[in-house]
Parts: structure tokens; C-alpha cells; sequence
């Protein structure tokens, strides 16, 4: 029972009725009961549907590990034996022999990148990826010096603008996702053009944007997410070579790391792909 009253008072302020109410609220709690209940169990299920999709995430990461890494083996041996015909047999082979043997050894090639590729990809949350401070500005300066012969041989134009700040990020994923951005940054550019990248950083809130903006051929926005998703590409590889695992590893790192990816591009104009971080917080 729900009760309510009220107090009637003359004009001198006396009280002279009281009006009650009394309900019967027996429904409204057995509503009430059944909706927590329905909420438990609703919670209950969600628990349990997320386990299921992560036990299964793990197996189907677990397989493509070991998948790529059982491959590697015979590949090495095609690889191997279509080097030997090439190197030591091609005076006895005909034109045409050779050309077989080196399109066999290109083809390896090709699966050996994507293999690669694929292990780094699975390799992403594999492994501890316990997050700490990490200086964006020597990270992102460590990538650049490594990828610095690439620079020369393409000619491209590569720098950081302003000082980039500290982020919580781990180093190996933060470095790999770094190479990713700027190796596209260099590669998807019209054959006439010399690449022309800029890294530069805002603080957005608690968080801190990296931007690698480019002068490439850009992106047209019906494409801009389905780039993220793995072996996703624009291209043929004739055009521009590649496997379409880069960005896809970028965004599963940026989720391990609490972070975002994300891109803003026009064709022909070039793109800022970014990437968000947290930043480090007074204290840290
Ligand atoms: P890959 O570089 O091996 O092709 P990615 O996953 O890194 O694979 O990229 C997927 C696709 O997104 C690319 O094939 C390309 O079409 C597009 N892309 C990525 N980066 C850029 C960029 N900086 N400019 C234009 N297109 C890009």
C-alpha cells in the first residue's frame, strides 16, 4: 500500500480536514521486480555472448598464427628452388623456363609479405601490451630515421611540425602504426609526384591526435571506412603493391591501446589519416 494525504486549512491557518489516499501498489512493484529481473538477466546474457566472442576471437587469432607460420616453411622452399633453377639453370632452360621460374619466385614473394603481414596482424593483443608514458616526438623521430633510405629512393619530403607531446601508448604497436601511416603516406601518390608528408599533434581533451597528412592521391569518402578492414584496398597491386593488412592492424592497435584511427580525405587532394591516443594526465 502507497499512502497520501493532504491537510486543509481555514484562513486562519487551522487545520479542519485531512483528505488520505491509499493505493494498492502491489502491480507497480511486481512490475518493477520484473524489469530488475529482466535487467540481471539481460546483463547475465551479455556477460556471457562477450566471453563467447572473445574465447572465439582468441581461437580464430590463435589459427591465423598458426596458419601463417606453418605456411612460411614450404614458401621458403619455392622461394629456394626457383632461385636455384633461375641462378644455376638458366643456360640450359629456355626463355620461357626462366620466365616461369620468375614468376614463381615473384609469387612467393608476394605470399611471403602477406604471410608477414598476417603475423604482425594476429600479433596485435597477442602479447602483453601493457600501455606507459611514451614521448610521441621520439617515436615518431626513431620511424622516421628507420625509414629514412625509403625516403631517399622515392624522393619524398618527410617532417614533424611543432613538438609532438608524451601519450600512453605501447612503444612496439605505437612504432609499428607509425611506419604503417607514413609508408602509405609515401606510397599512394601519383608517379610524377615527389611524397610530401607532415606529422604534426593536437591535444583534443584527455586525449592527443597525431596527424600524418599527405599529397596523395586522397581518398573518395564512400571508401574512408571500409579501408580499415583487413586485405581492403583500392588498387590493383600492379598499381601500388601492397596486401591490405597495414590499416587494419592500425585500427586493432589503436582499440589494445585505447585509442582511435580515423581518416579525412578528398581525391586528389590528399589525406589526414590521424590517430588518437590518451594523453598523459598531471601525475603521470
Ligand atoms: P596496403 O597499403 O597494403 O594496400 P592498407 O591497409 O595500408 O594496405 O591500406 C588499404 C588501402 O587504403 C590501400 O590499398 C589504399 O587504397 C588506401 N590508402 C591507405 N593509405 C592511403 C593514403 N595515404 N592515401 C591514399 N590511399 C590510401
Amino acid at each position: 500500500m502507497e499512502g497520501y494525504g493532504i491537510v486543509s486549512r481555514n484562513a486562519k491557518g487551522e487545520a479542519v480536514r485531512l483528505i488520505g489516499v491509499n493505493r494498492d501498489i502491489t502491480a507497480r512493484m511486481q512490475a518493477e521486480e520484473a524489469l530488475r529481473t529482466l535487467n540481471t538477466e539481460l546483463e547475465r546474457r551479455v556477460e556471457e555472448r562477450t566471453a563467447e566472442i572473445k574465447a572465439i576471437n582468441k581461437e580464430l587469432e590463435a589459427f591465423t598464427y598458426t596458419v601463417s607460420h606453418d605456411l612460411r616453411a614450404p614458401l621458403r622452399a619455392m622461394h629456394g628452388m626457383s632461385q636455384a633453377l633461375i641462378e644455376d639453370y638458366a643456360d640450359v632452360l629456355p626463355p620461357e623456363g626462366v620466365e616461369f621460374a620468375q614468376r614463381i619466385e615473384a609469387a612467393a614473394q608476394r605470399m611471403d609479405r602477406l604471410i608477414q603481414d598476417l603475423l604482425a596482424f594476429s600479433r596485435v593483443g597477442r602479447k602483453d601490451m601493457r600501455p606507459r608514458p611514451v614521448s610521441l616526438h621520439e617515436a615518431v623521430e626513431a620511424v622516421l630515421s628507420t625509414l629514412s633510405p625509403m625516403f631517399e629512393e622515392v624522393g619524398a619530403d618527410v617532417a614533424i611540425e611543432g613538438t609532438l607531446p608524451t601519450v600512453i601508448a605501447h612503444p612496439s604497436t605505437l612504432d609499428q602504426v607509425i611506419t604503417n601511416l607514413v609508408d602509405n603516406a609515401c606510397k599512394f601518390v601519383e608517379k610524377s609526384t615527389a611524397p610530401r608528408v607532415r606529422l604534426s599533434a593536437e591535444t583534443r581533451g584527455s586525449r592527443v591526435r597525431l596527424w600524418v597528412a599527405d599529397n596523395g592521391i586522397g581518398i573518395e569518402p564512400k571508401h574512408q571506412e571500409r579501408i580499415f578492414r583487413i586485405f581492403e584496398r583500392l588498387h590493383g597491386i600492379e598499381t601500388y603493391p601492397g596486401t591490405g593488412v597495414g590499416l587494419a592492424l592500425i585500427k586493432k592497435a589503436m582499440q589494445h591501446m585505447g585509442g582511435d584511427v580515423g581518416v579525412e580525405s578528398e581525391p586528389g587532394k590528399g589525406s589526414r589519416f590521424w590517430i588518437d591516443l590518451p594523453a598523459v594526465s598531471d601525475g603521470e
